[in-house]
């Protein structure tokens, strides 16, 4: 069983400018056997240092580790059990593919038969078997994106570590990487950990995603309820692309006043709002979830708003309108058939059934 956990655990590094810095604040989670489960946050909120301290590349300041069943907090990396596979591939230059793909099994002592088993069996899983005497110089981005996989597989780890692995590729080549990443974990049906700060890559590959932020867990969820009720308005506004539009709403029993508009919200929603009455709360409400007024196929059209057209965006599948609320600036991801340009007071219809509703202060969700 390659289940991975953390209780409690904190990371606290001291440097000169900063002085005592806690990068990783009292992280709990516990990943399943055979779970593929993504780290995703922005730059610096401690999802790299996470992985390195499941790898035992740094070691927890408080806390305790566990890999299977053995709290492993004051075990060396290379009796984890795991393997790693970084960002930059860490590729040796002057080894061909063969001596790349071996070169860690070799480490270790074992057979030369065992060896050429193992790295044939990762050759043929990744594709990589013509390749196997070139230097990594002579190979594509993605291949050698495919060696530095290939030399986890070989060590037939419990657990994999992936640290943004696709982050040096080209956008048409990260998407077919990912698709390959995703196949490759229901072969190989291991543990999966994957950092990234790409939340499309995290809602994609991810089974379960840790949302972070300054070193705290925000959420521990699959991609479908983070999408649909996230804990609070980081996670609402992390996750989804265009991100979600806030807006500030004053509350009157079941309906929201919104910048001179007056919306009716669902049952459950008014139920949750009711310690709210009279106050104000943050309504977020998805770019997919305004239409057009003329192309709303099965929204109902009570909840409109009119407002000036600013900017157009034209993605093909889609048209991105921009418009003002107040002193925000609001995006509607409309059908590419849906009549709008600049300049036109265009009206909306806010699909209130998919509102989310959040504390002003707490900015935790209310509905
Ligand atoms: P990125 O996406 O940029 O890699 P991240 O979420 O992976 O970000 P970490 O690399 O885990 O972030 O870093 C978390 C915080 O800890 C950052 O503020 C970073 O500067 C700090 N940090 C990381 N390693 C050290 C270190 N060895 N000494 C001091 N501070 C560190």
């Amino acid at each position: 069983m390659a289940r991975v956990a953390f209780q409690n655990v904190s990371k606290v590094f001291v440097d000169e400018k900063r002085g005592t810095f806690t990068a990783v604040k009292g992280s709990s989670f516990e990943i399943e056997d055979k779970e593929f489960v993504v780290f995703v946050g922005p730059s610096g909120c401690g999802k790299t240092t996470s992985l390195r301290m499941i790898a035992g590349l740094e070691r927890q300041t408080s806390g305790d580790i566990y890999i299977g069943d053995r709290l492993v907090n004051d075990l060396h990396p290379k009796d984890r059990d795991i393997a790693m596979v970084f960002q930059d591939y860490a590729l040796y230059p002057h080894m061909t593919i063969y001596e790349n793909l071996s070169f860690g099994l070799r480490n270790l002592k074992k057979p030369k038969d065992y060896i050429r088993e193992k790295v044939m069996q990762a050759a043929s899983i990744l594709g990589l078997e013509h390749m196997l005497e070139r230097k990594p110089r002579e190979l594509s981005g993605g291949q050698r994106q495919r060696v530095a996989v290939g030399r986890a597989i070989v060590r037939d780890p419990q657990v994999f570590l992936f640290d943004e692995p696709l982050s040096n590729l080209d956008a048409k080549l990260r998407v077919q990487m990912r698709v390959e990443l995703a196949e490759l974990h229901k072969r190989l049906e291991a543990t999966i950990v994957y950092v990234t700060h790409d939340q499309v890559e995290a809602m994609t590959l991810g089974e379960r995603i840790v949302v972070m932020h300054e070193g705290d867990i925000q959420q521990i969820a699959s991609p479908k309820e983070l999408y649909a009720r996230p804990a609070n308005m980081f996670v609402a506004g992390f996750i989804g692309s265009p991100a979600m539009n806030f807006m500030d709403a004053d509350v009157q029993g079941n309906r929201v006043y919104v910048d001179g508009a007056e919306w009716t919200v669902t049952d459950a929603a008014a139920k949750a709002l009711q310690p709210y009455d009279g106050k104000r709360v943050v309504l977020g409400i998805r770019p997919e979830h305004l239409y057009g007024e003329d192309f709303t196929l099965h929204v109902p059209h009570d909840n409109k708003l009119t407002r000036n057209v600013q900017i157009v965006e034209h993605l093909g599948a889609e048209n991105l309108a921009y418009f003002r609320m107040g002193d925000r600036m609001v995006t509607a991801k409309l059908h590419p058939e849906t009549h709008v340009y600049v300049g036109q007071a265009k009206t909306f219809v806010v699909d209130m059934g998919k509102a989310h509703f959040f504390d002003p202060q707490t900015q935790r969700r209310i509905s």
